[in-house]
């Protein structure tokens, strides 16, 4: 592959970055997610301002601007071939003498890779994922998308350990979100419940697109939280992420949700979420 870091674009093997960068030593950096399909950008706008809003949050200046950094997300595509997968992207305070203090004079570090993978047609969204419900031991600042990830990554390898295909996160009784994307119920009468936002949850892009699109097929949609016993009894539950779209749960722990297949309404939601980011793709 061909990443782009700091100005340079560069074969994956020859891009470095230094020991004494604060991504490394701190995971002082934050980071993006945006899907590819068609080789075009999905929901580009909304990660491309939460990304200002998590930098804005940690006082790191972004290295590009806004132009720029649509033109290095399309010249990714370009130069990788890149029909279908992902773009990360992140960008760290960058390196300077290891210090908890932030240095006053360094230069962020910008790194941006790609990943082929199938997005569209991802065989999860067939089968639908079964859950394990983990706590929430994050930080209190969920809200920023930092590379702190190590939790995150320790509950899905629970989940896995488990049995499960990944975790969702519980704090107080209530879930929070999944290890890497937003957690949704259904009601038997067809009411989206999801949790509100907050610093407990990282904003998801795809969720905000999602209650949009529900509110506009006529959906009644409830922002607050809802339990682990709630969700086991909901008539459907899913995901949805930049890369999963939306896509069912069919198993939160022991219980099966509705008749343990992908349920019709997050089917739906898949659905519109793909024609309709798929139109607006840039
Ligand atoms: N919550 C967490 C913790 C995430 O890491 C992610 C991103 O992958 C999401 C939610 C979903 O956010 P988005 O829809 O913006 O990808």
């Amino acid at each position: 592959r061909t990443v782009y870091l700091n100005g340079a674009w560069l074969p994956e093997t020859e891009a470095k970055v230094s020991v004494f960068d604060r991504g490394f030593l701190f995971a002082d950096a934050i980071y993006e997610v945006t899907a590819v399909i068609g080789g075009k950008l999905i929901d580009y706008y909304g990660h491309a301002a939460r990304l200002q809003r998590s930098l804005s949050e940690l006082g790191i200046a972004c290295p590009l601007s806004e132009e720029a950094l649509l033109d290095v997300h399309r010249d990714i595509v370009l130069r990788n071939h890149l029909d279908e997968g992902l773009i990360y992207l992140q960008i760290s305070r960058g390196a300077d003498d290891r210090d908890f203090a932030y240095p006053v004079k360094a230069e962020p570090t910008l790194v941006l890779f790609t990943q082929a993978k199938p997005v569209l047609n991802n065989p999860r969204s067939q089968t639908g994922l079964s859950i394990a419900t983990v706590p929430d031991w994050r930080w209190e600042r969920r809200d920023i998308k930092t590379v702190q990830l190590l939790y995150p990554s320790m509950a899905k390898m629970e989940a896995i350990r488990r049995g499960a295909d990944d975790a969702w996160l519980v704090e107080d009784g209530f879930i929070t979100e999944g290890s890497a994307a937003t957690a949704h119920i259904v009601k038997a009468d067809g009411t989206l419940v999801t949790r509100g936002l907050s610093n407990a949850l990282l904003h998801g892009i795809t969720r905000a697109s999602i209650i949009d699109l529900a509110r506009g097929a006529g959906m009644t949609v409830e922002e607050r939280p809802f339990s682990v016993e709630e969700a086991q009894e909901a008539a459907e539950a899913f995901i949805t992420s930049a890369t999963n779209f939306a896509t069912s749960v069919i198993k939160i722990d022991d219980v099966v949700i509705g008749d343990g297949k992908p349920g019709p309404i997050a089917g739906k939601l898949r659905r519109l979420y793909s024609e309709t980011r798929l139109a607006s793709a840039i």
